[in-house]
């Protein structure tokens, strides 16, 4: 009785919410229509145009070329412009002097945090803590929007198999169903309710493919057989356009020889056709324009072949707005096109509310009141530590005690500029916290720290004047690298254990930053040799924006913690987890490799038709190296705690399973270390044979668990055919009966299997 009540009531709700949002979706296209039928051929290609605010940053936004165009109504929307005050003051341009009082819509790359930033996007999936993510994305909105900030563009969920690229700093690794449920996690972070003041339009990017440019090297050629874009480097796309992302950023690189920006069969067939969706497109930085450098065509044949293919909005470049006119002139595009794309835009800023109210980011006091605030650092401090990475730990040399003397050693140490790490585009870069200031602030009077700085960041000036750019450098030392190293060897010789704070800065990686060498620079290197000489304990504290290969520091230093770039509470956050406070719980979400020539090195690979015998690492005519194994260094989904886990074999429901059966796949997780800890256990299942080569496994599932020091846990998932679908040769998303190993363990090398047979 009281289920059927309550089931009628749930189908009540869901009619009435189904009547709600198709009337609300009639009031818009009526009032988007409305506006439409008013607006001149010049304003509706003015709504498609989103320059940047950049050279206006140091004057009056009113006074600039692109308030005269607002006035004129040539301009949708505006980026790179930061202030409450500026934007307001715009703003109020479009809604009182242009003809049509459409409001702008204001951007910024709102990547990992708006002024209170946390972890790089890359250190921020390595916490596989899908609240926390979201957590993080929500601040930053909220941040944002009290700022005059109504879109982010982000989540970027590039799937990278390629530490080379600079850009792996800024996606979630190598891995698509753990990108898909962080790009869920995210949209819904910054979104929520996009009628409220303080949620904002998700843009994700950088459909597609921009990840895996040849050669690692940023904006180059992609060449990809679509089975493989389909199953390994969509699904982050398709889970941000699943979980209503409201716009979607072209990438820069080219798909089947058409750049991402002109092709019709990306932006409109899949996007629009196959997954449904129905926010706008816009183009990433003069991606239309790169078009002629591609070779397609004069800036009005690629501004056409954009427009036609199903970009709304043309970032920076202004083709759209010199030249879809005389293209409408000589009927290569269509008035129906334009008014799509001006549709779209229209739409964007009615389901944000902005017609209701265009101030609505535009409010002084939560500008003074919710930005930058303790709480919002807090959380950043607990993300941070979530998500570094212990990728060594000899004999327990972590955690350290609070007490006696530490010898604080490297460039990156007292670098408060450089925390933030890449693409953190709002804040306040020396607000930061250092690792000096962070070690300082933990232990107080209970051990004394030394610093010196022991080496620069390379010895090649040139190099680090380019991985140190925006604000973010390192005060280059002039002194010798003798001289340098002698004071960090003196304080060294005073001290009981020695920190090294070393590895990348933070544009060493981000765009247009690609590495054909992802060593630590050998200035550092070379310190760091001499610090092990000492005969102290070292602890290597590594920044870092990518994986680097660490063959050399893996067999020499005795514990070496990944701390990627940490955010504004970076520091603080490395004292907590060095000084035992936090137990480190990250793990890795892209492989380290052993050396560059591994590379692209990823979990999920095909077995060959010769691959190696269990055990092997070289058997001739097997495919390998002859001078190096096939494995990573670190694999993905590995990270250290300061507890260990012990896990039992695994449990299943049943080994014989058909048609839509669920399958339960339990293990008992003991914490056998001292520590009360939490570990990521990971579900991989491998489909043994099928109608196309499958890897050897796949992360179907994974749930951070909590456990406490002697304490056991049964983690149990639910595996249905839904974890067994994949695209086949024809592009049909099933899955197909037979063998499948069920894998459970603590990172993808390190697991426990069991076999079962799944059929129809
Ligand atoms: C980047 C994008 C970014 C855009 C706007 C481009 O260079 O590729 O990720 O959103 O600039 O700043």
């Amino acid at each position: 009785m009281v289920k059927n009540a309550l089931l009628s009531v749930v189908f009540l709700f869901v009619l009435v919410s189904a009547g709600y949002a198709q009337s609300s979706d009639a009031a818009m296209n009526s009032f988007v229509t409305g506006l439409l039928n008013k607006m001149t051929l010049d304003e509706k290609i003015g709504q498609l145009n989103l320059p940047s605010a950049g050279e206006f940053t140091t004057g009056t936004a009113t006074n600039s070329d692109i308030g005269v165009n607002v006035k004129k109504g040539l301009v949708g929307g505006l980026f790179n412009i930061k202030g409450v005050e500026k934007i307001k003051a715009i703003q109020k341009v479009a809604v009182e002097e242009s003809r049509m009082k459409i409001p702008m819509l204001f951007g910024m790359d709102v990547i990992h945090g708006y002024e209170t930033t946390f972890p790089i996007p890359l250190g921020l999936s390595c916490t596989w803590d899908m609240k926390a993510v979201e957590q993080s994305a929500r601040i930053a909105a909220v941040e944002a929007s009290a700022d005059g900030i109504g879109w982010t563009f982000s989540p970027m969920v590039d799937i990278s198999r390629d530490p080379r690229w600079g850009r792996v700093s800024e996606g979630n690794g190598e891995d698509p169903y753990l990108g898909s449920q962080i790009a869920k996690a995210m949209v819904k972070g910054y979104q929520g309710d996009l009628r409220l003041n303080s949620n904002i339009l998700a843009c994700v990017k950088h459909y597609a493919l921009y990840g895996a440019g040849e050669a690692g090297r940023d904006y180059n050629t992609v060449d990809m057989s679509r089975i493989r874009m389909y199953n390994e480097y969509f699904p982050p796309y398709k889970a941000a356009v699943d979980a209503g992302v409201g716009s979607v950023m072209a990438s820069f690189n080219e798909i089947d020889g058409i750049p991402a920006t002109g092709n019709k069969w990306l932006l409109t067939d899949v996007l629009r056709k196959q997954w449904g969706f129905k926010g706008f497109v816009v183009t990433d930085y003069t991606g239309i324009n790169e078009m002629v450098d591609h070779g397609m065509g004069d800036l009005q044949t690629v501004s056409a072949l954009a427009l036609k293919a199903g970009v709304d909005m043309d970032m920076v470049g202004e083709g759209f707005l010199k030249t879809l006119k005389k293209s409408l002139a000589e009927k290569k595009v269509t008035v129906a096109e334009i008014d799509l794309a001006c549709r779209r835009m229209l739409e964007a800023k009615y389901k944000l509310g902005l017609f209701k109210d265009p101030y609505k980011y535009c409010d002084e006091a939560r500008a003074k009141n919710e930005i930058f605030t303790d709480a919002n650092r807090k959380v950043a401090r607990q993300i941070a530590a979530q998500s570094f990475v212990l990728l060594k730990n000899r004999g327990n040399t972590l955690p350290l005690k609070k007490s006696g003397k530490i010898a604080l050693i490297g460039p990156l140490a007292d670098a408060a500029n450089n925390m933030a790490g890449t693409w953190s585009v709002a804040t306040k870069q020396d607000r930061s916290i250092s690792v000096l200031a962070g070690l300082k602030q933990v232990l107080g009077n209970n051990a004394e720290v030394l610093y010196a700085k022991g080496s620069n960041l390379t010895a090649d000036a040139v190099l680090e004047e380019r991985a140190t750019m925006f604000g973010k450098g390192l005060n280059r030392d002039k002194r010798s690298e003798e001289e340098m190293a002698k004071e960090a060897l003196d304080i060294a010789a005073k001290s009981d254990v020695i920190v090294a704070a070393m590895g990348e800065s933070a544009e060493f990686s981000g765009e247009a930053s690609s590495r054909s060498d992802i060593d630590i620079p050998e200035t550092q290197q070379k310190l760091l040799k001499q610090l092990l000489a000492t005969g102290k304990p070292v602890v290597l504290v590594l920044f870092a924006g990518r994986p680097l290969t660490l063959g050399w520091e893996d067999k020499n230093v005795p514990a070496i913690l990944n701390v990627w770039f940490g955010g504004s509470e970076a520091g603080s956050a490395i004292a907590d987890v060095l000084f035992g406070d936090v137990n480190p719980s990250g793990k890795l979400t892209m492989s380290f490799p052993q050396n560059v020539g591994q590379i692209p090195l990823y979990y999920a690979h095909k077995n060959t038709g010769r691959p190696l015998a269990e055990g092997k690492w070289f058997q001739k005519f097997r495919s390998n190296y002859i001078d190096v194994s096939n494995d990573p260094l670190y694999p993905f989904g590995y990270g250290l705690s300061y507890s260990s886990f012990t896990y039992s074999d695994v449990q299943l429901s049943s080994t014989a399973l058909k048609g839509n059966q669920t399958l339960k796949a339990s293990v008992t997780l003991t914490n056998t270390g001292k520590y009360d800890g939490q570990e990521v256990v990971q579900l991989y299942i491998r489909d043994v044979a099928g109608s196309v080569t499958r890897p050897m496994k796949e992360l179907k599932g994974f749930q951070k668990v909590a456990v406490k020091a002697g304490e056991s846990k049964t983690v149990t998932f639910n595996i249905t055919p839904e974890d067994l679908k994949f695209y086949n040769s024809n592009l049909k998303y099933d899955w197909e009966p037979g063998e499948f190993e069920i894998m459970i363990g603590s990172n993808s090398r390190d697991v426990k299997m069991q076999k079962i047979n799944w059929t129809k």
